[in-house]
C-alpha cells in the first residue's frame, strides 16, 4: 500500500501488490477500486508533463465543468482529477475507475473486463465472445455511436486532438446506449500538436490514411499530421463497427506478400471501402456457415443500406471521397444529426427472437429485418417533418418518423430549433406526446404537454388540440406541434406493404 499527496492537497492511496503494465505507464488500483492510479515508467518531457498537468486543470475545466453542458459529459469520459509528483522524477495521475455498466458482469466469461468497443466492432468478438445480455439492440448502438460524436466534438471544442480515438479507448455500454472514452492521457492539445511528442499509442484500425502512410509503426508515431479531420475518420470507423460489427476497409483484396506491406496499404495508400458501390475487388468472403462471422460478414443482406438514407450517404463520404480528401470526411456534428434522424427511421422487427429488435424503415414495397429476415406485411404510419420561419411557408426537413405503439415525441420534434444534445436542460428531454394503437379505432396521437398544438383540417382550417388530449390520426392529415417561429408541422403518410 502506497499513500501518496496529489498537487491540489488530496491525499490518495493505492494498492502496489498488483499493477497493470501498459505502454509507458503502469497502473495501479485504489483499495476499494473506485480509483486507477497512473503512474509513467521514466520521467517525461517537459511539454507531455506540463501538459497532462493541464489537461487535470485547464482541459478538465473547458469540458466538463463549463455552464455551456458540462455536466452533461460528467459520465462521457474518464477524465483525470488529480496529479502527484513520485519517486525518480515520475510524474502520477489519479483517474475515476470505470463506471460499473462498462465492465462484464460476473456471471459471463468475459467477467470484470471492461466492455471496449474492441469486442462490440468486430464480428468474431462480438458473435464468440460478448454475453446475450451485453449485446444491447440496434437502437442501443445508434444512441452509443451518438453519444461518441458528442464526446469528440467536444473535445474538439476545448482544442483537443485524440492521438489514438481507437475501439481500446472507448468503452460501449449497447444496452444503455452509453460511451466512456478512456485514457484521456492520450489526448494532445495545441501545446503538443507542433511536435512528435505525447503518450498515445498507434491503432493502424483506426488511424487516418494519411497518418498511416506517413508512419506505419508505433515506433515512429509522428503526432504532427493528427488534427480533427484524423479523427473524424477514426470516428467513422467507430461507428461502423458499432452499427455493422465489421471494419470498413478490411475485406478480400490483397495488395501485397509482404503482410506489412499489405496491412499499410488496405488501411493507407491503396484504402477501399468493402462497400463501395463502384468497386467490388475489396467486399469480404464469407460462407453461410461461418459461424464465427455471420450474419455481418454478408455486406449484400446487411449492407451499409440497411442503415437508412442519412448514415448511407455519410458513410460514402467517409469511406468512399473522404479517404483521400480529409476535408470531405463527415464532422462529429453531422454524425450527431443523422443519428438522430435514424432513430425516427426505426420499427419494431415483429420477431420476438430478432437479435437487434429494430430495424430501419425501408421503401416499399418490401419491408424485411435485415438482421433476423422477419417480413412485415401490412400498413405503416410516417410522419414527414416539415418547419417554418414566418409560419406561413413550411419547408421539409428531410426527416420522416416511423409511427410505432407507445413511440414518443420530443421537443426536438416539436421545434426545429432545439436538438437534443448538451445545451437541453431536463424538462426539454421529457417527450412531449405519444402514439397509441387501439385494435378498433387505429392509431392516435396523445398530446402530453404541447401548449400551441394544431389539427389543421383540408379548408386550412386550424383547431387548437390541448395538453392532455387524444386525437385520432390518419393518412394526409396534418398536424401542427408548435406555432410559432421555428415550429413543425407533420404529414401523415401511410405506407403500404
Ligand atoms: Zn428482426
Amino acid at each position: 500500500m502506497k499513500q501518496v499527496t496529489t498537487t491540489d492537497g488530496t491525499s490518495v492511496t493505492f494498492i502496489t501488490k498488483t499493477r497493470v503494465v501498459t505502454g509507458p505507464r503502469e497502473v495501479f488500483f485504489s483499495p476499494d477500486k473506485s480509483l486507477a492510479v497512473v503512474l509513467y515508467r521514466q520521467p517525461l518531457e517537459t511539454s507531455v508533463r506540463d501538459f497532462l498537468i493541464k489537461l487535470t486543470t485547464k482541459y478538465r475545466d473547458l469540458v466538463l465543468n463549463q455552464d455551456d453542458g458540462g455536466d452533461y459529459f460528467k459520465d462521457f469520459f474518464c477524465w483525470p482529477q488529480h496529479v502527484f509528483d513520485y519517486e525518480g522524477g515520475r510524474l502520477g495521475l489519479v483517474f475515476p475507475f470505470f463506471k460499473p455498466r462498462f465492465i462484464f458482469g460476473e456471471d459471463t466469461n468475459l467477467a470484470g473486463g471492461a466492455k471496449t468497443a474492441t469486442w462490440f466492432i468486430s464480428a468474431k468478438n462480438f458473435n464468440l465472445f460478448v454475453p446475450n445480455k451485453d449485446r444491447g439492440n440496434l437502437l442501443g448502438y445508434l444512441r452509443a455511436g451518438l453519444h461518441l460524436c458528442q464526446a469528440l466534438r467536444r473535445l474538439h471544442k476545448a482544442g483537443l486532438i485524440h492521438s489514438d480515438l481507437s475501439g481500446r479507448n472507448c468503452l460501449v455500454d449497447p444496452v444503455g446506449g452509453e460511451v466512456c472514452l478512456i485514457n484521456i492521457d492520450y489526448l494532445i492539445g495545441s501545446e503538443l500538436s507542433a511536435q512528435s511528442s505525447g503518450l498515445g499509442t498507434f491503432t493502424p484500425d483506426f488511424a487516418a490514411p494519411e497518418i498511416i502512410s506517413s508512419c506505419f509503426s508505433a515506433d515512429n508515431f509522428d503526432r504532427r499530421g493528427l488534427n480533427q479531420a484524423s479523427n473524424y475518420h477514426s470516428l467513422a470507423v467507430l461507428i461502423y463497427g458499432l452499427l455493422l460489427h465489421r471494419h470498413p476497409l478490411r475485406g478480400s483484396k490483397i495488395h501485397s506478400a509482404d503482410l506489412s506491406e499489405n496491412e499499410a496499404m488496405l488501411l493507407g495508400s491503396k484504402a477501399l471501402f468493402i462497400e463501395n458501390p463502384d468497386n467490388n475487388s475489396n467486399r469480404l468472403l464469407f460462407s453461410a456457415d461461418d459461424k464465427d462471422n455471420m450474419p455481418w460478414f454478408d455486406t449484400a443482406t446487411i449492407s451499409v443500406s440497411v442503415l437508412g438514407p442519412h448514415l448511407k450517404s455519410l458513410f460514402a463520404y467517409a469511406f468512399i471521397d473522404g479517404l483521400k480528401d480529409p476535408k470531405l470526411r463527415p464532422t462529429a456534428d453531422e454524425w450527431e444529426k443523422a443519428l438522430v434522424k435514424t432513430v425516427d427511421l426505426l420499427q419494431p422487427c415483429g420477431n420476438p427472437k430478432c437479435s437487434m429488435k429494430w430495424y430501419v424503415f425501408q421503401k416499399p414495397p418490401k419491408s424485411v429485418c435485415p438482421y433476423c429476415g422477419e417480413k412485415f406485411q401490412g400498413k405503416m404510419l410516417v410522419l414527414d417533418f416539415y418547419s417554418t420561419v414566418d409560419e406561413k411557408k413550411y419547408t421539409s426537413d428531410n426527416h420522416q418518423l416511423v409511427v410505432s405503439n407507445n413511440k414518443y415525441i420530443y421537443p426536438w420534434h416539436a421545434d426545429a430549433s432545439i436538438f437534443p444534445n448538451e445545451f437541453l436542460d431536463s424538462q426539454k428531454r421529457k417527450p412531449v406526446g405519444y402514439f397509441s394503437y387501439d385494435q378498433k379505432k387505429g392509431w392516435y396521437f396523445v398530446n402530453q404537454t404541447l401548449e400551441s398544438m394544431e389539427k389543421v383540417f383540408e379548408s386550412n382550417q386550424k383547431e387548437k388540440v390541448g395538453p392532455g388530449e387524444a386525437i385520432k390520426i390518419f393518412d394526409e392529415q396534418k398536424l401542427i406541434l408548435k406555432t410559432g417561429p421555428s415550429g413543425r408541422l407533420v404529414q401523415v403518410r401511410t405506407v403500404s406493404f
